[in-house]
């Protein structure tokens, strides 16, 4: 059997996308889009089954700004599946994404990233599970009510706040899915005392092989799979190679700034932008085969059980070498294929572990 023929046959999940951003400004999904990294049609030339959209919340909205704001994410996310209800449709369980494939349908499932649009209530949370939110990350880039970040020194809770504890507790009793991505390493380890079920790293990557706080210890990786979670390797290419990194985060910095600038007065600078872009562009980045390094790596530290794909695409501002955007993912099973996986375990890390917890 060929790598394309392992690929149709798999059920391909990506864990997570941050499409919903642009759909609020306006993309439509329905056509191939020049800009981002994901579309329907181009989901259909990657045979990608389900893809995860991330309803984002920045960690510098005010409490009632983050609710009003996944809300409208929401909004937008349910308005594209209704222009598009004949390609696609929302899933919220393994059997509803599973049925949707066999009825000829791509699925969309929606997961909260940052908790802070909940509040301090748990009807809030009760709530966006009904609106369809399958799992929760519970932090982004800066400490919340819930936890603690990766990205400051702050420590503000020194783990889960009393909050988070409760949170952890009417997640477990909903069935949704606790997401570790982005939280602080004592966080990390709160969760998994105080979770009853497995939980997840829906956009994460292996510090061993590059040093980054967003990326999971060998020890993370090992007490996780324990648990029975599984790591959904992100195709960020600061997050899979160390020596790139080094080059790249001073120059995204710029692009940012730059970026930032540019969507508030585009005649302005447009020439200062698109020079920031190139430059940001020019470092050479990691082959796409670094990704399946980092599955490689999981899967000899805890088995082929506990690990799967989360692109973090349209969130990021490029993707690795050969994986720019959603349709070249065949390219990663032509690699498994290469290096020796099996059919089996190549259909588990496309998607049969993550949907296992679903
Ligand atoms: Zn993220």
């Amino acid at each position: 059997m060929n790598y394309l023929e392992i690929h149709k046959k798999a059920f391909v999940l990506d864990s997570h996308c941050d499409t919903p951003l642009e759909l609020s400004r306006g993309a439509k999904i329905d056509k191939k889009r020049k800009e981002g990294h994901f579309d329907l049609t181009r989901m259909k030339e990657g045979g990608v089954d389900a893809v995860f959209f991330a309803i984002y919340t920045s960690g510098s909205l005010s409490p009632d700004q983050a609710t009003t704001r996944a809300l409208e994410l929401i909004a937008f996310t349910y308005d594209a599946l209704e222009e598009n209800y004949n390609k696609v449709s929302l899933a919220r369980s393994a059997q509803e994404a599973l049925f949707n494939k066999e009825s000829g349908l791509k699925s969309i499932f929606l997961g909260m990233e940052n908790g802070a649009p909940i509040q301090n209530n748990l009807s809030l949370l009760r709530l966006f599970n009904d609106l369809g939110i399958t799992y929760m990350t519970l932090c982004h880039s800066k400490d919340n009510q819930i936890c603690d970040s990766c990205a400051p020194k702050t420590e503000t809770w020194g783990g889960l706040s009393p909050f988070g504890k409760e949170v952890i507790k009417e997640m477990n009793k909903l069935d949704m899915l606790i997401d570790v991505s982005h939280i602080s390493d004592n966080s990390f380890y709160d969760v998994l005392k105080y979770s009853s079920k497995p939980v997840v790293a829906t956009h994460s990557c292996c510090r061993a092989l590059a040093n980054h706080p967003r990326n999971l210890t060998d020890q993370m990786i090992k007490d996780l799979a324990s648990n029975g979670g599984v790591v959904q390797i992100n195709f960020y290419p600061p997050f899979l190679d160390s020596d790139y990194a080094t080059k790249f985060w001073p120059l995204c910095d710029i692009f940012d700034e730059q970026l930032d600038l540019y969507r508030k007065f585009p005649r302005k600078h447009k020439e200062s932008f698109i020079e920031a872009r190139d430059n940001l562009f020019s470092i050479p980045r990691p082959s796409y085969k670094r990704v399946v390094d980092h599955i490689d790596h999981v899967v000899n530290l805890v088995g082929i059980e506990h690990v799967g794909l989360g692109s973090d695409f349209d969130g990021i501002e490029i993707g690795p070498e050969g994986l720019e955007s959603i349709d070249k993912f065949p390219i990663i099973t032509k690699e498994l294929v290469e290096r020796g996986y099996k059919k089996e375990d190549i259909e588990l890390i496309l998607g049969g572990n993550f949907l296992k917890l679903l």
